[in-house]
Protein backbone atom coordinates (compact mmCIF):
# COMPACT_ATOMS: atom_id res chain seq x y z
CA UNK A 1 0.00 0.00 0.00
CA UNK A 2 1.31 3.26 -0.85
CA UNK A 3 1.81 5.54 1.79
CA UNK A 4 -1.04 8.47 0.12
CA UNK A 5 -3.68 6.10 0.36
CA UNK A 6 -3.63 5.69 4.03
CA UNK A 7 -4.63 9.63 3.82
CA UNK A 8 -7.25 9.26 1.47
CA UNK A 9 -11.02 9.43 3.36
CA UNK A 10 -12.22 6.38 2.82
CA UNK A 11 -16.45 6.53 3.03
CA UNK A 12 -19.54 4.23 2.12
CA UNK A 13 -21.62 6.11 0.25
CA UNK A 14 -25.26 6.86 0.27
CA UNK A 15 -27.01 4.25 -3.48
CA UNK A 16 -29.31 6.69 -5.36
CA UNK A 17 -32.37 4.39 -7.24
CA UNK A 18 -31.16 3.71 -10.94
CA UNK A 19 -32.05 6.37 -13.24
CA UNK A 20 -32.86 4.35 -16.27
CA UNK A 21 -34.15 5.90 -19.46
CA UNK A 22 -35.59 3.56 -21.63
CA UNK A 23 -38.36 4.16 -24.19
CA UNK A 24 -42.13 2.92 -22.64
CA UNK A 25 -40.50 2.18 -19.19
CA UNK A 26 -42.80 2.49 -15.79
CA UNK A 27 -40.23 4.32 -13.43
CA UNK A 28 -41.85 3.73 -9.68
CA UNK A 29 -38.57 3.43 -8.43
CA UNK A 30 -37.29 7.00 -7.18
CA UNK A 31 -40.59 9.06 -5.61
CA UNK A 32 -41.17 11.20 -8.95
CA UNK A 33 -43.60 12.91 -9.65
CA UNK A 34 -45.63 11.42 -12.63
CA UNK A 35 -46.89 14.90 -13.61
CA UNK A 36 -44.96 18.23 -14.90
CA UNK A 37 -44.03 20.92 -12.97
CA UNK A 38 -46.84 24.18 -12.87
CA UNK A 39 -47.64 25.19 -16.35
CA UNK A 40 -45.64 28.88 -15.56
CA UNK A 41 -42.83 26.78 -15.18
CA UNK A 42 -42.73 25.81 -18.62
CA UNK A 43 -43.29 30.06 -19.84
CA UNK A 44 -40.24 30.98 -17.67
CA UNK A 45 -38.07 28.27 -18.88
CA UNK A 46 -39.16 29.53 -22.48
CA UNK A 47 -38.70 33.10 -21.48
CA UNK A 48 -35.33 32.71 -19.59
CA UNK A 49 -32.75 35.56 -20.94
CA UNK A 50 -29.79 33.24 -21.16
CA UNK A 51 -28.16 36.51 -20.59
CA UNK A 52 -28.61 36.28 -16.92
CA UNK A 53 -26.33 33.13 -17.08
CA UNK A 54 -22.96 35.23 -17.40
CA UNK A 55 -23.56 36.45 -13.59
CA UNK A 56 -23.54 34.86 -10.18
CA UNK A 57 -26.90 34.53 -9.23
CA UNK A 58 -28.00 36.29 -5.99
CA UNK A 59 -25.96 33.96 -3.26
CA UNK A 60 -28.80 35.02 -0.92
CA UNK A 61 -31.39 33.23 -3.25
CA UNK A 62 -33.67 35.95 -2.18
CA UNK A 63 -36.66 35.64 -4.56
CA UNK A 64 -36.48 31.67 -3.77
CA UNK A 65 -36.72 32.86 0.24
CA UNK A 66 -39.29 35.52 -0.26
CA UNK A 67 -41.50 33.44 -2.31
CA UNK A 68 -41.50 30.29 0.24
CA UNK A 69 -41.58 32.93 3.52
CA UNK A 70 -44.79 34.41 1.84
CA UNK A 71 -46.60 30.81 1.49
CA UNK A 72 -46.01 29.94 4.80
CA UNK A 73 -46.10 32.75 6.38
CA UNK A 74 -42.90 32.87 7.77
CA UNK A 75 -40.10 35.50 8.12
CA UNK A 76 -37.73 35.44 5.51
CA UNK A 77 -35.06 35.21 7.77
CA UNK A 78 -36.74 31.68 8.62
CA UNK A 79 -35.84 30.08 5.55
CA UNK A 80 -32.62 28.31 4.09
CA UNK A 81 -32.50 26.99 0.42
CA UNK A 82 -30.28 24.50 -0.96
CA UNK A 83 -29.74 22.05 -3.94
CA UNK A 84 -32.31 19.51 -3.03
CA UNK A 85 -33.08 18.82 0.47
CA UNK A 86 -30.13 15.89 0.43
CA UNK A 87 -27.49 19.55 0.05
CA UNK A 88 -30.37 20.96 2.85
CA UNK A 89 -29.77 18.08 4.92
CA UNK A 90 -26.06 17.52 4.65
CA UNK A 91 -25.22 20.98 5.42
CA UNK A 92 -27.83 20.50 8.95
CA UNK A 93 -25.91 18.03 9.62
CA UNK A 94 -22.83 19.70 9.82
CA UNK A 95 -23.82 22.83 12.02
CA UNK A 96 -26.27 21.06 14.17
CA UNK A 97 -24.83 17.66 15.07
CA UNK A 98 -21.64 18.42 16.72
CA UNK A 99 -21.82 16.60 19.91
CA UNK A 100 -19.97 13.76 21.67
CA UNK A 101 -23.23 12.47 22.22
CA UNK A 102 -24.81 9.82 19.30
CA UNK A 103 -27.16 11.16 17.08
CA UNK A 104 -30.76 9.26 17.33
CA UNK A 105 -32.58 8.20 14.39
CA UNK A 106 -34.43 5.09 13.90
CA UNK A 107 -33.35 1.60 12.34
CA UNK A 108 -35.49 1.74 9.17
CA UNK A 109 -35.21 5.38 7.33
CA UNK A 110 -33.58 7.27 4.90
CA UNK A 111 -30.56 5.58 4.21
CA UNK A 112 -28.84 8.89 3.71
CA UNK A 113 -28.70 9.79 7.37
CA UNK A 114 -25.46 7.42 8.15
CA UNK A 115 -24.00 8.07 5.49
CA UNK A 116 -23.82 11.98 6.38
CA UNK A 117 -23.26 10.92 10.25
CA UNK A 118 -20.10 9.04 8.93
CA UNK A 119 -18.92 11.92 6.89
CA UNK A 120 -19.12 14.48 9.14
CA UNK A 121 -17.73 11.84 12.12
CA UNK A 122 -20.97 12.64 14.07
CA UNK A 123 -21.27 9.21 16.45
CA UNK A 124 -25.30 7.90 15.74
CA UNK A 125 -27.55 5.24 17.06
CA UNK A 126 -30.29 3.83 15.67
CA UNK A 127 -33.99 3.41 17.49
CA UNK A 128 -35.74 0.33 16.25
CA UNK A 129 -39.22 0.88 15.02
CA UNK A 130 -42.10 -1.21 16.07
CA UNK A 131 -43.63 -4.15 14.22
CA UNK A 132 -45.59 -1.72 12.80
CA UNK A 133 -42.84 0.80 11.65
CA UNK A 134 -43.76 3.73 13.51
CA UNK A 135 -41.70 5.15 16.17
CA UNK A 136 -41.44 4.37 20.00
CA UNK A 137 -41.41 8.00 21.09
CA UNK A 138 -39.80 6.93 24.40
CA UNK A 139 -36.87 5.63 22.53
CA UNK A 140 -35.71 9.33 22.31
CA UNK A 141 -35.68 10.29 25.64
CA UNK A 142 -32.54 9.48 26.45
CA UNK A 143 -29.47 12.44 26.31
CA UNK A 144 -28.20 12.56 22.55
CA UNK A 145 -26.80 14.54 20.05
CA UNK A 146 -29.79 15.70 17.80
CA UNK A 147 -32.53 14.08 16.62
CA UNK A 148 -33.46 13.31 13.33
CA UNK A 149 -36.55 11.36 10.98
CA UNK A 150 -38.28 11.97 7.94
CA UNK A 151 -42.62 12.60 8.37
CA UNK A 152 -43.53 10.07 6.72
CA UNK A 153 -41.12 8.29 6.62
CA UNK A 154 -38.89 6.36 3.59
CA UNK A 155 -38.97 3.95 2.41
CA UNK A 156 -41.92 2.36 4.88
CA UNK A 157 -44.34 5.88 4.03
CA UNK A 158 -45.62 5.58 7.40
CA UNK A 159 -46.70 9.15 8.73
CA UNK A 160 -46.28 10.08 12.76
CA UNK A 161 -49.15 12.45 14.07
CA UNK A 162 -48.16 15.57 15.15
CA UNK A 163 -48.20 14.29 19.06
CA UNK A 164 -45.58 11.74 18.74
CA UNK A 165 -43.83 14.99 17.21
CA UNK A 166 -44.69 17.18 19.76
CA UNK A 167 -43.53 14.10 22.79
CA UNK A 168 -39.96 13.77 20.92
CA UNK A 169 -39.55 17.18 21.30
CA UNK A 170 -40.76 17.95 24.71
CA UNK A 171 -37.88 15.26 25.34
CA UNK A 172 -35.17 16.63 23.35
CA UNK A 173 -34.85 20.88 24.29
CA UNK A 174 -31.04 20.77 24.56
CA UNK A 175 -30.28 19.36 20.77
CA UNK A 176 -32.06 20.37 17.25
CA UNK A 177 -34.77 17.91 16.10
CA UNK A 178 -34.85 17.71 12.25
CA UNK A 179 -37.59 16.46 10.72
CA UNK A 180 -37.26 15.57 7.21
CA UNK A 181 -41.07 16.42 5.36
CA UNK A 182 -39.89 15.53 1.82
CA UNK A 183 -43.48 14.01 1.71
CA UNK A 184 -45.33 15.70 3.86
CA UNK A 185 -47.48 17.18 1.22
CA UNK A 186 -49.41 13.75 0.33
CA UNK A 187 -49.34 13.20 4.18
CA UNK A 188 -51.57 14.80 7.20
CA UNK A 189 -50.40 18.32 8.78
CA UNK A 190 -46.70 19.70 8.82
CA UNK A 191 -44.47 19.79 11.91
CA UNK A 192 -44.46 23.60 10.52
CA UNK A 193 -47.48 24.25 13.53
CA UNK A 194 -45.03 23.77 16.19
CA UNK A 195 -42.45 26.49 14.99
CA UNK A 196 -43.43 28.83 17.36
CA UNK A 197 -43.10 26.43 20.15
CA UNK A 198 -40.14 24.80 19.84
CA UNK A 199 -37.12 27.13 18.54
CA UNK A 200 -34.81 24.51 18.06
CA UNK A 201 -36.92 22.53 15.31
CA UNK A 202 -35.75 22.41 11.52
CA UNK A 203 -38.15 21.26 8.73
CA UNK A 204 -36.62 20.31 5.70
CA UNK A 205 -38.97 19.99 2.54
CA UNK A 206 -38.01 19.64 -1.08
CA UNK A 207 -39.54 20.67 -4.74
CA UNK A 208 -38.42 17.30 -5.81
CA UNK A 209 -41.54 15.28 -4.85
CA UNK A 210 -45.04 17.47 -4.61
CA UNK A 211 -43.79 20.12 -6.98
CA UNK A 212 -42.61 18.00 -9.73
CA UNK A 213 -38.83 19.14 -9.69
CA UNK A 214 -36.44 16.56 -8.83
CA UNK A 215 -34.23 17.59 -11.94
CA UNK A 216 -34.20 21.42 -10.45
CA UNK A 217 -32.73 20.23 -7.32
CA UNK A 218 -34.28 22.56 -4.55
CA UNK A 219 -34.63 21.99 -1.25
CA UNK A 220 -35.39 24.17 1.74
CA UNK A 221 -35.63 24.31 5.64
CA UNK A 222 -37.81 26.52 7.88
CA UNK A 223 -36.64 26.89 11.48
CA UNK A 224 -35.75 29.35 13.87
CA UNK A 225 -33.62 32.75 12.85
CA UNK A 226 -31.11 31.11 14.87
CA UNK A 227 -31.14 27.92 13.28
CA UNK A 228 -31.24 29.80 9.66
CA UNK A 229 -28.18 31.90 10.35
CA UNK A 230 -26.07 29.01 11.24
CA UNK A 231 -26.95 27.01 8.42
CA UNK A 232 -26.41 30.15 6.33
CA UNK A 233 -22.75 30.44 7.92
CA UNK A 234 -21.92 26.59 7.09
CA UNK A 235 -23.09 27.29 3.88
CA UNK A 236 -21.03 30.55 3.18
CA UNK A 237 -17.92 28.39 4.21
CA UNK A 238 -18.16 25.76 1.92
CA UNK A 239 -20.14 27.42 -1.22
CA UNK A 240 -21.91 30.28 -1.60
CA UNK A 241 -23.65 30.04 -5.30
CA UNK A 242 -25.70 26.96 -4.47
CA UNK A 243 -28.81 28.07 -5.95
CA UNK A 244 -28.41 28.20 -9.66
CA UNK A 245 -30.43 31.61 -11.90
CA UNK A 246 -33.03 28.82 -13.43
CA UNK A 247 -33.62 27.13 -10.37
CA UNK A 248 -34.42 29.99 -8.88
CA UNK A 249 -36.50 31.59 -11.50
CA UNK A 250 -38.50 28.22 -11.83
CA UNK A 251 -38.58 27.34 -8.14
CA UNK A 252 -40.46 30.97 -7.75
CA UNK A 253 -42.67 30.09 -10.16
CA UNK A 254 -43.80 26.22 -8.75
CA UNK A 255 -44.67 28.00 -5.71
CA UNK A 256 -46.57 30.61 -7.16
CA UNK A 257 -48.92 28.13 -8.66
CA UNK A 258 -50.97 26.69 -5.62
CA UNK A 259 -54.25 25.72 -7.60
CA UNK A 260 -51.93 23.27 -9.56
CA UNK A 261 -50.14 22.09 -6.85
CA UNK A 262 -52.83 21.24 -4.60
CA UNK A 263 -54.53 19.36 -8.22
CA UNK A 264 -51.96 17.85 -8.76
CA UNK A 265 -50.77 15.95 -4.98
CA UNK A 266 -54.93 15.54 -5.00
CA UNK A 267 -54.45 13.33 -7.96
CA UNK A 268 -51.26 11.34 -6.58
CA UNK A 269 -53.61 10.63 -3.21
CA UNK A 270 -56.54 9.70 -5.46
CA UNK A 271 -54.12 6.99 -7.03
CA UNK A 272 -52.49 6.19 -4.01
CA UNK A 273 -56.06 4.95 -3.06
CA UNK A 274 -57.01 3.04 -5.89
CA UNK A 275 -53.30 1.26 -5.58
CA UNK A 276 -54.02 -0.07 -2.52
CA UNK A 277 -57.40 -1.74 -3.36
CA UNK A 278 -55.07 -3.63 -5.76
CA UNK A 279 -52.46 -4.19 -3.64
CA UNK A 280 -54.87 -5.43 -1.38
CA UNK A 281 -56.88 -7.14 -3.64
CA UNK A 282 -53.90 -9.45 -4.61
CA UNK A 283 -53.05 -10.43 -1.39
CA UNK A 284 -50.39 -8.02 -0.57
CA UNK A 285 -49.95 -6.15 2.86
CA UNK A 286 -48.72 -2.14 3.39
CA UNK A 287 -48.39 0.16 5.91
CA UNK A 288 -51.05 3.03 5.74
CA UNK A 289 -49.15 4.90 3.26
CA UNK A 290 -48.76 9.23 4.01
CA UNK A 291 -46.16 9.52 1.23
CA UNK A 292 -46.41 9.41 -2.86
CA UNK A 293 -45.25 5.80 -2.44
CA UNK A 294 -46.64 2.26 -1.08
CA UNK A 295 -44.45 -0.30 0.99
CA UNK A 296 -45.94 -3.85 0.00
CA UNK A 297 -45.14 -7.14 0.97
CA UNK A 298 -46.45 -10.66 -0.10
CA UNK A 299 -46.52 -13.22 1.90
CA UNK A 300 -46.18 -16.02 -1.34
CA UNK A 301 -43.99 -14.32 -3.53
CA UNK A 302 -40.74 -12.98 -2.35
CA UNK A 303 -40.20 -9.13 -2.83
CA UNK A 304 -36.74 -9.65 -4.81
CA UNK A 305 -37.81 -12.12 -6.71
CA UNK A 306 -41.21 -9.70 -7.98
CA UNK A 307 -38.65 -7.16 -8.58
CA UNK A 308 -36.39 -9.15 -10.46
CA UNK A 309 -39.35 -9.89 -12.75
CA UNK A 310 -41.09 -6.50 -12.71
CA UNK A 311 -37.50 -5.25 -13.84
CA UNK A 312 -37.71 -7.63 -17.02
CA UNK A 313 -40.56 -5.98 -18.20
CA UNK A 314 -38.84 -2.54 -17.88
CA UNK A 315 -41.14 -1.70 -14.38
CA UNK A 316 -39.04 -0.62 -12.10
CA UNK A 317 -39.43 -0.10 -8.00
CA UNK A 318 -37.24 -0.05 -5.54
CA UNK A 319 -36.08 -2.96 -3.21
CA UNK A 320 -33.61 -2.58 -0.08
CA UNK A 321 -31.91 -5.95 0.88
CA UNK A 322 -31.35 -4.96 4.62
CA UNK A 323 -32.80 -6.45 7.82
CA UNK A 324 -36.52 -6.28 8.44
CA UNK A 325 -37.34 -5.00 4.80
CA UNK A 326 -35.65 -7.22 2.37
CA UNK A 327 -39.44 -8.70 1.01
CA UNK A 328 -40.72 -5.50 0.74
CA UNK A 329 -41.23 -3.06 -2.52
CA UNK A 330 -41.21 0.19 -2.46
CA UNK A 331 -43.58 1.40 -5.20
CA UNK A 332 -44.19 5.36 -6.43
CA UNK A 333 -47.47 6.39 -7.21
CA UNK A 334 -47.21 6.91 -10.55
CA UNK A 335 -50.11 8.24 -13.22
CA UNK A 336 -53.62 5.70 -13.04
CA UNK A 337 -52.22 4.45 -16.28
CA UNK A 338 -49.26 3.36 -15.32
CA UNK A 339 -50.33 1.64 -11.73
CA UNK A 340 -52.62 -0.38 -14.36
CA UNK A 341 -49.86 -1.50 -16.47
CA UNK A 342 -47.98 -2.32 -13.08
CA UNK A 343 -51.48 -4.40 -11.85
CA UNK A 344 -52.21 -5.91 -15.22
CA UNK A 345 -48.31 -7.44 -15.27
CA UNK A 346 -48.17 -8.56 -10.95
CA UNK A 347 -52.07 -10.14 -11.64
CA UNK A 348 -50.89 -12.34 -15.12
CA UNK A 349 -47.61 -13.11 -12.89
CA UNK A 350 -49.00 -14.46 -9.65
CA UNK A 351 -52.12 -16.31 -12.17
CA UNK A 352 -49.08 -18.42 -13.73
N1 LIG B 1 -35.43 12.95 2.39
C1 LIG B 1 -36.04 11.80 2.10
C2 LIG B 1 -36.74 11.05 3.17
C3 LIG B 1 -35.99 11.30 0.78
O1 LIG B 1 -36.58 10.13 0.48
C4 LIG B 1 -35.33 12.04 -0.22
C5 LIG B 1 -35.31 11.54 -1.64
N2 LIG B 1 -34.25 10.69 -1.95
C6 LIG B 1 -34.69 13.22 0.16
C7 LIG B 1 -34.78 13.66 1.47
C8 LIG B 1 -33.89 14.02 -0.81
O2 LIG B 1 -34.60 14.55 -1.85
P1 LIG B 1 -34.08 15.78 -2.71
O3 LIG B 1 -32.61 15.92 -2.48
O4 LIG B 1 -34.42 15.44 -4.11
O5 LIG B 1 -34.83 16.98 -2.19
Amino acid sequence: MKAWQDKIRSVVPYTPGEQPNRPNMIKLNTNENPYPPAPGVRDVLDHFDEDRLRLYPDPTAGTLVGALADYYHVGKDQVFTGVGSDDVLAIAFMTFFNSDKPIFFPDITYSFYPVWADLFKVPYETKPLKEDFSICPQDYYPANGGVIFPNPNAPTSHYEDLSVIREILDHNQDVIVIVDEAYIDFAGESALSLLDDYENLLIVQTFSKSRSMAGMRIGYAIGHPELIKAMNDVKYSFNSYTMSQTALALGVEAVRDDVYFKACTAKIRATREKAKQAFTDLGFTYPEPGANFIFVTHPDYPAKELFAALREKDIYVRYFDKPRINNYLRVTIGTDEQMEALFAFLKEYMNR
